[in-house]
Order: C-alpha cells, then structure tokens, then sequence
C-alpha cells in the first residue's frame, strides 16, 4: 500500500474506501457529469442514502472496478 491510498469521504473517518459512489446534481451538473465520493464498507450506506434521497446516486462501484469516465473528475 502507498501513502495514496483513498481514505472514506465520510465525516471524520480515515478508514480506507473500498467503494465509489458516483452522483450528479442536475442542478450544477450536466448529466453526464459524475461527481464522486469514497466509502468504506462501513459508510458505504449511510453515504449512500444521502445521496439518494437527493436522487443524486447514479452508481456504486467497487473501488478497485471503478474507471473515472473522461473528463468528469
Ligand atoms: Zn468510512
């Protein structure tokens, strides 16, 4: 493992991520737009229902199957 290594986008976790949730909100972003954050198995939900109660949650991948589409960093 590296320094690099993603770290959970949940508050105050530092645990490593091991899932992408992919989301867009089509009100800042085109649609093919994915903004993304990282969870660990444990947040992986609780980061997942926010976001789909928004109806922003487009995806949740495996972190090590995620491929960033082009130009939507
Ligand atoms: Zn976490």
């Amino acid at each position: 493992m590296s320094d690099e290594t993603p770290i959970c986008s949940a508050k105050g976790c530092r645990d490593a991520a091991v899932w992408v949730l992919a989301w867009n909100n089509p009100k800042l972003h085109t649609p093919e737009r994915r903004k993304t954050w990282l969870a660990c198995d444990e947040h992986r939900e609780h980061l997942s229902q926010f976001l789909g109660v928004r109806g922003f949650l487009k995806d949740v991948v495996l972190l090590s199957e995620w491929e960033q589409p082009e130009g939507s960093a």
